[in-house]
């Protein structure tokens, strides 16, 4: 089982997930959303250490917190190799001053997924899902039956491809490869309530 924490964020109520394994103090951080002081107040609750800043994609309502918690802890930040050029643009990262509490990020950089990962000794596949951006990712934790899904597949709903860099096409490949994954797979999405790969399957019959 892996230790997971929901931190909601912001006007779209974005989810930042905490996610350690049970007992350790080391934790990563998945998609830290704009509710910087939240993210600060609940991983010193949890009496956690934050080793990685892992982004699904780079759209600012993921990774407004990024700068100061990597400035707080040193951090590593992760990011699907086609959305580098998004962190530090806000016409690619669509940062939105009118609802943002925090300026878009300046300087950040980050390094490119590679086909998996070992974090605070948890394992992820990092699955390519393009189609809500270009360097979309979902984390796929095999061993704990467990999916961050970004914003790629949602409760009942999968991510708009109206954006820039969106593919229509690309999404339709991304929700079959997840749609592969094992159903029971408990599935944690960029936004909204928890769901599984059987329950977003059936409610999609794709052909
Ligand atoms: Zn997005």
């Amino acid at each position: 089982m892996l230790e997971i924490q929901a931190v909601v964020c912001g006007v779209y109520d974005e989810n930042a997930y905490i996610v350690s394994l049970p007992g350790s103090p080391d934790a990563l951080i998945i998609d830290p959303g704009d509710d910087y002081p939240a993210i600060v107040k609940a991983l010193a609750a949890g009496k956690k250490a934050l080793k990685a800043v892992c982004l699904t994609h780079a759209h600012f309502d993921h990774m407004l917190a990024a700068p100061g918690l990597i400035a707080d802890t040193g951090a590593r930040l992760y990011v699907g190799a086609l959305d580098l050029p998004a962190l530090n643009d806000e016409s690619l990262n669509l940062h939105n001053p009118d609802v943002s509490r925090l300026p878009p990020p300046a300087g950040l950089s980050g390094i490119a997924y590679g086909s998996s990962l070992v974090l605070c000794g948890v394992e992820f596949s990092v699955l390519p899902t393009p189609g809500h951006t270009p360097g979309g990712v979902c984390l796929y934790a095999k061993e704990h039956g467990v999916l961050f899904s970004g914003d790629t597949l949602f409760l009942g709903a999968f991510g708009r491809v109206d954006f820039p860099g969106s593919s229509a096409r690309d999404m339709r490949r991304s929700l079959e490869l997840l749609f592969a994954l094992p159903g029971d797979t408990r599935t944690y999405p960029g936004h909204g309530g928890q769901t599984t790969i059987a329950r977003e399957r059936a409610r999609y019959r794709m052909p």
